[in-house]
């Protein structure tokens, strides 16, 4: 780039020596005879720097500076004079008007080497000034990508809810607005002291009529039972179409639980009437099941998840039978029982195992760490996933011991492979809200990382913790994680997006990484609305200084995206199933990075 230079004097053989001198130095050489003529100039041109006499008439070399400083402050002003304005010049060179001095006669060499580092002196801070517009964009940008993701995280909610509020066949509510109007009623039912019921309605033959007599007929029948049923409720009750063949029920307001007997006989007794379509007779039959507020839940998740398992239990009796949670009760409880004490003698037993599954560095695709997934190794049944046994431990509490346990062996493992050669290997291990709430946390894992000679400064232990963990009691707990994190230990936030945290509100926690939950990862491919909700997260993730790891990578594309939107990290399908450590081993082999493998010292 060729910079301009302009030149102020009021005698024209200076000014053409000056040029002279300059000739090689390939700036772009402008001079003026007088600082008037200067400030012209510099209304039309781009200049970096003025070098300028200080004597002339009318107009000092000074106070011309004075006005260039006023209204082009990042040119770079200097002056060459004679030794008799030394004080002037001395002054202003104080007061920061003026860069630099250069003395009449000059030398060729120092004039050269002055200009040059006066350019240089601008171009810097032509520089700096670029890359602060360029922060601020980058600012203005992720502000707009916040609230873009803001936008459509909204705007998909209420197409959703709008879109999937009513049955298209019968134009009933569906299980989604069912609810809704149930937690509604509930609140008034409170107020009142009054009773709602909940009630699960199959329709038995229904599937094999719409087999036999194609769909069409199908849904008239749909909309025939929809009919007789609506016209039996009363006005504060809702129907609604919940499955296939199945509708559900509200009753507001009862006085007592047992008008819902009455109410429920006549229902099944209108479906048992046949039903005339295209001048034929069709027969169905109902099986209800029943639940009530307040005795059976007091929310309209739990209230309906009883009332269809009272009608999952009513069909193993009779068909047209009708069946309230109550009965249904006591084997669902002599189940859980029974799965908590297979979980007390488990723990006695050591029947359970860690599984570990890889985490890549999306750009290398080298192994960085690996996360510690409990298994049970159920006697005669084989392996358990945690989905269907962790509830009950943390029912029981035994997640505490267990929790600890995985922790402990998970430790072990890691220094295992550290001896082995893989340094630098990430080990994660799940922490439950309940070992959260434990006591003395922080004294358990000092002394596993004690027993075990884990040094979470060389070993990289992390523990992912969830965003609903993070949101409760979070005085206590962000206590808590400065300690943890003062040991070395990192933390993650699981399953990002399907809590109720915002990015913002993760500011407050020392939390150094975010792993995308995998529901958004599955869709997004399909799915524009969940890229934009993985990117977006990301950038905001990396705004916040955050590692990103994306969960449950199945397929090359959902690979090749992720690494387009930026992200960090992946762990999936595509790259491992969690595998027992001896199955592993092999995959770090092939996989590890150059740096995480070194020779044994
Ligand atoms: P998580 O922490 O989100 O763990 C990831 C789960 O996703 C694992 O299921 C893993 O097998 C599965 N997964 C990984 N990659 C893929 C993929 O590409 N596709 C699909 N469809 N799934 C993938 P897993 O092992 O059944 O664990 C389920 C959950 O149980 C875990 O979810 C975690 O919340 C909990 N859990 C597991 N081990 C422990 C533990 O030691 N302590 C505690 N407190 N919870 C644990
Ligand atoms: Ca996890
Ligand atoms: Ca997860």
């Amino acid at each position: 780039m060729s910079w301009s230079i302009l030149l102020v004097d009021d005698e024209a053989e200076i000014l053409s020596a000056l040029s002279r001198d300059l000739h090689a130095e390939g700036y772009r050489i402008l001079s003026a005879q007088s600082a008037q003529a200067a400030l012209e100039i510099l209304e039309r041109e781009p200049v970096a720097v003025v070098l300028s006499d200080q004597r002339m008439p009318e107009m000092s070399g000074m106070d011309l500076h004075i006005a260039i400083r006023q209204r082009y402050p990042d040119i770079v002003r200097m002056v060459l004079s004679g030794h008799t304005d030394l004080d002037v010049v001395m002054a202003a060179l104080n007061d920061g008007a003026v860069y630099k001095y250069l003395t009449k006669p000059w030398e060729r060499e120092t004039l050269r080497a002055s200009l040059q580092d006066a350019v240089q002196q601008y171009a810097l801070q032509q520089e700096r000034k670029r890359l602060v517009e360029e922060i601020e964009m980058a600012n203005a940008t992720l502000e707009q990508l916040n609230h873009e993701l803001l936008n459509l995280v909204v705007s998909k909610d209420e197409a959703l809810a709008y879109a999937s509020s009513y049955d298209a066949v019968t134009g009933l509510p569906n299980r989604m607005l069912f609810v809704d109007r149930v937690q509604q009623s509930l609140a008034h039912a409170r107020r009142d002291e009054r009773c709602v019921a909940v009630i699960s309605l199959n329709l038995d033959g229904f599937g094999a009529i719409n087999d036999t007599y194609g769909q069409a007929l199908g849904d008239a029948l749909l909309r025939a039972v929809a009919e007789r049923l609506g016209a039996r409720l009363r006005s504060g009750d809702t129907l609604a179409r919940t499955s296939g063949n199945g509708f559900s029920i509200m009753l507001a307001d009862l006085t007592q639980p047992d008008d819902t007997e009455i109410i429920v006989s006549d229902l099944l007794a209108q479906i048992e009437q046949p039903f005339v379509l295209n001048g034929d007779d069709f027969f169905v039959a109902a099986t209800i099941g029943i639940s009530t507020a307040p005795m059976d839940g007091d929310d309209a998740q739990t209230l309906t998840r009883k009332a269809d398992s009272a009608l999952h239990y009513a069909k193993t009796e009779a068909r047209g039978a009708y069946r309230f949670y109550a009965e249904e009760v006591n084997r669902e409880v002599r189940l859980r029982l029974s799965l908590e004490g297979a979980l007390r003698r488990a723990v006695e037993r050591g029947e359970f195992e860690l599984f570990y599954q890889p985490q890549c560095d999306l750009e290398s695709g080298f192994i960085v760490g690996v996360e510690a997934l409990i298994r049970w190794r159920r006697p005669e049944q084989g392996l358990i996933s945690p989905l269907d046994f962790i509830p009950a431990l943390e029912h029981t509490g035994l997640i505490v011991p267990v929790g600890e346990w995985v922790l402990r062996t998970a430790c072990a493992q890691a220094h295992t492979w550290r001896k082995a050669g893989f340094y630098d290997l990430r080990m994660a291990v799940n922490l439950s809200v309940l070992q959260f709430r434990q006591t003395d946390l922080v004294g358990m894992v000092e002394r596993i990382l004690r027993d075990t000679g884990v040094d979470p400064f060389l070993h990289a232990l992390e523990l992912e913790l969830t965003e609903s963990l993070l949101m409760r009691d979070v005085e206590r707990n962000i206590a808590t994680l400065h300690r943890l994190v003062e040991m070395g230990i990192k933390l993650s936030v699981d399953d990002f997006g399907t809590g109720y945290s915002s990015l913002s509100y993760l500011r407050r926690f020392p939390i150094h990484a975010l792993k995308i939950d995998r529901s958004f990862v599955q869709d997004m491919v399909e799915n524009a609305d969940d890229a934009a909700i993985v990117g977006a997260v990301i950038a905001l993730g990396h705004s916040l200084r955050l590692n990103v790891i994306a969960e449950g990578v199945e397929t090359e594309k959902q690979r090749t995206q992720l690494r387009i939107l930026g992200c960090d990290e992946m762990q999936g399908f595509l790259i491992s199933r969690p595998l027992p450590p001896a199955e592993l081993l092999p995959v770090l082999r092939a996989r590890a990075s150059a740096e995480c493998i070194k020779n044994r010292e």
